[in-house]
């Protein structure tokens, strides 16, 4: 029997076979797969004609096709529809996998290979006669660069040590997380007294009911949990519970059991000599040198201009509350637990915005085929559906896009599959997200269009009533609809550079930008009818929504600027850090107060996203990526939102070019100028 995963699949458009792939097939794929591009590779190193674009950085990047369509399914599939088969699968081959990704970067023949065309490179472009074209370039850069920050121009011991710190630094992080894990389980708040949960919605006290339930305890149990810390804050009345609660949240990992700070300072003191073993001054440094912003500076005075523009909004919002707290016989020091109680009051006094209200005129059907209109509209995208090829799950919805603006020869062009996988099941994780099966490039002058996924957990229709989404819910669509944009655009040769592999604070620009339309009367408009009676959405209610979104926006702002400012404290530290955390964190953040920093409070031993996730010096692309998303929209708004000139060059300038340039160059390309921070300002209602 042939393994049906390694066929090249002779479906109409290569679509993946899925009704031939047998989980069994998996391991024996992937180690067929892997010992093929272990080939390849060896090849490559042991040529012995001179090195050149072509039989080295092109090589390279089509090496190890076969595992990659290999992983492109498994990894997706164990995603979106996995079993307990396909996990410990997972669990099997993650050894080889590794070996095998991270083999190629510590390969030294190979990188002696790369520094000569790098090399030659270099000297054609001195002397004038480079032979390579814009794309050429840009992937013989970033396959060097890739090997470089890795350690490859190093000598043997400091190889050897920088391994060393990165292996300590990826324990380290995995230690800090289940620290954090385990301080937040560790916790919890048994409340026996049924008046002091009087006011809280039935989804809590249910939560809280089975909580009680599984621990053995009596009453209702409040964990630290998200879906359970938050709503406890805004809804409980008895000020100190929520002081109490609180109090624990904010001091996870502080010190006893789960203690992170000695792994903060272990992590960010060998962060430190990572980067110097690699020539930088800071960690920072290192981490943003691949990244749009570029550098340190970039990005400490780009947080700290959005600071001196949103600080006085924050405080002005935090009085709001307090005068409204004020106003309800609440006399005592405003506190941070006082916060999201108070602010719901106020919330819900002034924009009272049901989700129940909005839901019925966000049909999904019409959301989709409406989505599906502005993308023709903006870009002469046309969706047919599929309903022959074979599916990973009877859920799934596929649909041939076709582009009608390139019809010379009357032919509309194809430009990729999309799947679009809606409603929730057991063997789906929870969120949302946008994949490929396939990402898009040019081989041997085929144009090979990409297989796109948008995987979401919308509620299911039920009886008559077919699936409706909360607004919430609807921007979730677009934004995971403006990055499946950025896949069926792309152009390119190279699909390591195409779609949306890109810096990490520029992925989020073609996503992002699409949310604004939600809160277009003149997109709305065109689909949000009510599913019973055919009304179209009331003028007041859709004001309302739009008033709801920029309510405490100022407070909203600072907060995400106090992680990123901390966050460029802790990378940009040049000696050995044995300071204490807590007042470290107070200092770096103390001209961002808008609420009592406490004693023995912080967020820095739990802040995950900084010590295990990643995120380091990266926090701030959060803000960066809102930034250019309102930047780029205001444009469309300047222009007239369906202006096709706008569009055009959109699509041209950002979504067909993925990292084939600079992402600070495709930016300008399209906007004539350097991105500015007023469009979000305004956009949030803080100027
Ligand atoms: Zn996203």
């Amino acid at each position: 029997m042939k393994n049906q995963i390694l066929e090249i699949s002779k479906l109409a458009f290569g679509a993946p076979d899925f009704s031939k792939i047998k989980i069994c097939d998996y391991k024996d794929a992937f180690n067929i797969s892997i010992k093929n591009a272990k080939q390849e590779i060896k090849e490559i190193t042991e040529n012995n004609e001179n090195s050149s674009f072509e039989n080295t950085i092109e090589a390279l990047e089509n090496s190890g096709n076969d595992f990659e369509r290999v992983a492109g399914i498994f990894y997706n599939l164990n995603e979106a529809d996995t079993s307990e088969e396909m996990q410990q699968i997972a669990e099997d081959i993650n050894p080889l996998v590794t070996e095998y990704t991270t083999g190629i970067l510590l390969n030294d023949k190979l990188f002696e290979k790369i520094k000569k065309v790098y090399t030659k490179e270099n000297k054609d472009e001195e002397n004038r006669s480079s032979k390579l074209n814009i794309e050429q370039k840009r992937l013989l850069y970033e396959t060097y660069k890739d090997f470089v920050r890795n350690g490859a121009l190093l000598s043997q011991n400091d190889k050897i040590k920088y391994s060393q710190l990165v292996q300590e630094v990826s324990l380290l992080s995995l230690k800090f997380s289940r620290n954090v894990l385990s301080a937040t389980n560790d916790y919890f708040l048994e409340v026996n007294n049924k008046e002091d949960i009087q006011d809280f919605p039935n989804f809590l006290i249910d939560m809280a009911k089975e909580e009680a339930i599984k621990r053995e305890k009596k009453g209702w149990v409040f964990t630290l949990d998200a879906p359970c810390y938050g709503p406890f804050l805004k809804y409980c009345k008895k000020r100190e519970l929520r002081q109490k609660i609180w109090e624990a949240y904010n001091s996870r990992c502080i010190n006893g059991r789960f203690d992170n700070t000695k792994i903060i300072q272990q992590i960010v003191n060998i962060r430190i000599q990572i980067a110097n073993i690699l020539g930088y001054k800071t960690y920072a440094d290192y981490a943003l040198e691949n990244r749009m912003a570029k550098n340190t500076s970039t990005v400490n005075k780009f947080l700290e201009d959005l600071l001196d523009k949103t600080l006085p909004h924050a405080k002005k919002d935090i009085e709001d509350i307090k005068l409204y707290a004020k106003s309800l016989g609440f006399e005592k020091d405003f506190m941070p637990w006082d916060f999201s109680f108070y602010s719901e009051k106020y919330r819900k006094a002034e924009f009272d915005l049901d989700d129940e209200e909005t839901k019925p005129y966000f049909e999904i059907s019409k959301v989709q085929k409406a989505i599906f209109d502005l993308a023709g509209r903006l870009y002469g995208l046309q969706f047919i559906e599929n309903v022959t090829l074979p599916k990973y799950n009877p859920d799934v919805k596929i649909f041939e896009v076709y582009d009608n603006n390139q019809n010379q020869d009357s032919n509309k062009r194809f430009m990729a599959l999309l799947y679009m996988d809606y409603y929730p099941r057991k063997s789906k994780r929870g969120g949302a997200w946008m994949t490929n099966f396939r990402e898009e490039s040019i081989n041997n002058q085929k144009d090979e269009r990409p297989f796109i996924s948008v995987v979401t957990n919308f509620t299911k229709p039920n009886g008559d009533t077919p699936s409706l989404l909360t607004f919430r819910e609807l921007t979730t669509i677009l934004h995971e609809f403006g990055h499946a944009l950025h896949g069926i655009l792309a152009e390119g040769h190279y699909s390591s550079l195409t779609g949306t592999n890109v810096a990490r604070d520029f992925v989020e620009l073609p996503s992002q930008f699409m949310e604004n339309w939600a809160y277009e009367k003149e997109f709305i408009n065109t689909f949000a009818i009510h599913y019973k009676t055919g009304e179209t959405i009331p003028e007041s209610l859709m004001n309302k929504i739009i008033a709801a979104k920029n309510f405490n926006a100022g407070y909203a702002f600072v907060r995400q600027l106090i992680f990123g400012i901390s966050d460029m404290a802790w990378h940009t530290l040049t000696e050995p850090f044995n300071e204490n955390i807590v007042e470290f964190e107070h200092k770096c953040i103390s001209k961002c107060k808008i609420l009592p920093l406490l004693d023995g409070m912080a967020f820095s031993p739990s802040f995950g996203h900084i010590f295990s996730n990643g995120y380091s010096a990266g926090y701030y692309s959060y803000k960066w990526a809102e930034v250019l998303e309102a930047d780029a929209f205001s444009k469309f708004k300047e222009d007239g939102l369906f202006n096709k000139n706008t569009s055009t060059s959109f699509r041209k300038n950002i979504l067909s070019r993925g990292n084939i340039e600079d992402a600070e160059v495709l930016y300008r390309n399209f906007r004539g100028r350097n991105p500015q921070p007023e469009a979000l300002l305004k956009q949030q209602g803080l100027i």
